[in-house]
């Protein structure tokens, strides 16, 4: 099969590799679209604490049963499947808690497993066994299932967050993930969404999730522009979808009385320390939360937004690229003139 090898930082080659067979509770998907994200930017460039090269990545993918081993029962051959990325052991405290994402001992596709950037891709019992493989609605496409995986990542967040009814919520950072979580609180009922960006490009291309006010810090105030769309209250869910300390210093000043902030985005890890005013969260009675990925649920949830229509895959999808380009999707990614990028093997 063809696949695009990280052989070690920056040394990525596309050529022949053997084409995986299932083995008993094992899948062979063969690989029909499989979306950039910035961390598979981020592991071409420094590696990753998490990743032993040589490595296939790409974790945001959907595909077609190739072949099932023994013993697996309910998938055949032929059908359009989209994989979680991140597998829980089903095991731990956490997982037997229900919080897979945290699960102690969490594998990831494109990390510890071969990924998507490939012709096929080989998922262990494990992915199996976990409820990590969905079937895809019939009206989405390839490409716009691969779209679960962030997606999943982001409904995980407002889970966490509680963004619920009538509520006013400001994002931070206008990427597709930023634009994810726009849409997603719009569907789970916020009244209004502010979506601000420091680019002006990019606040332009997220005008498709129709936020209510789109802000550009550097020109606005933004918690003036929170309160004018807010009778005079500031918001009650900031989002900060960007790895900025500077975001996350800014969003404690944007959250009214008993809001809550999350921070989506993780910072550099040679500089992931910022100074808090701790008295905004005294005082407010503020709720401050992380998020770093998604339960399998969480990915099935995603494929069922995006097969109702509620969020659009189309919306997200700037360009697609053959496997054979990877190093050019890698790049067009990695500029942020588009949302999202997908490779088709
Ligand atoms: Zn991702
Ligand atoms: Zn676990």
């Amino acid at each position: 099969m063809k696949a695009a090898l990280v052989r070690g930082v920056e040394d990525l080659v596309y050529g022949d590799f053997p084409t995986p067979s299932p083995g008993k509770g094992e899948m062979v998907i063969k690989v029909k679209a499989c979306a950039v994200c910035a961390t598979d930017v981020k592991v071409y460039h420094y590696g990753h604490r998490l990743i032993q090269f040589p490595r296939i990545t790409g974790h945001e993918l959907s595909g077609e049963v190739a072949g099932v081993g023994e013993g697996v029962t309910g998938f055949v051959p032929g059908e359009r499947v989209q994989v979680a990325a991140a597998i829980p052991c089903g095991e731990c405290y956490y997982c037997l808690r229900g919080v897979q994402a945290m699960c102690d001992d969490l594998k990831a596709i494109g990390y510890h497993y071969n990924g998507g950037f490939a012709e096929y891709t080989l998922l262990p019992e494990r992915i199996l066994r976990n409820a990590c493989v969905n079937r895809i609605p019939e009206n989405l496409s390839f490409e716009e299932a691969a779209l679960a995986e962030p997606l999943a990542c982001v409904i995980n967040g407002q889970e966490i967050s509680g963004v619920g009814f009538g509520d006013v919520v400001v994002v931070i950072g206008a990427g597709p993930i930023g634009c994810m979580h726009t849409q997603v609180a719009r569907t789970k009922g916020a009244r209004k969404v502010i979506l601000a960006d420091i680019d002006e490009a990019r606040l332009k291309m997220a005008s498709f999730t129709n936020a209510d006010r789109f802000v550009n810090p550097t020109k606005e105030d933004l918690s003036k522009a929170v309160k004018e769309e807010n009778n005079n209250r500031l918001a009650d869910q900031v989002m900060v979808a960007a790895g900025s300390g500077q975001a996350q210093v800014q969003a404690l000043q944007l959250a009214a009385k008993r809001g809550a902030i999350n921070f989506f985005g993780g910072l550099p890890k040679n500089q992931p320390t910022v100074t808090l005013d701790t008295n905004l969260i005294h005082y407010g009675e503020l709720k401050v939360v992380g998020t770093h990925g998604s339960a399998p649920r969480h990915n099935s949830l995603a494929l069922a937004v995006l097969g109702s229509g509620a969020i659009k895959g189309t919306d997200y999808i700037t360009k697609t690229y053959g496997l054979s380009e990877i190093k050019e999707a890698l790049q067009f990614a990695e500029k942020g003139q588009g949302l999202k990028v997908i490779v088709k093997p």
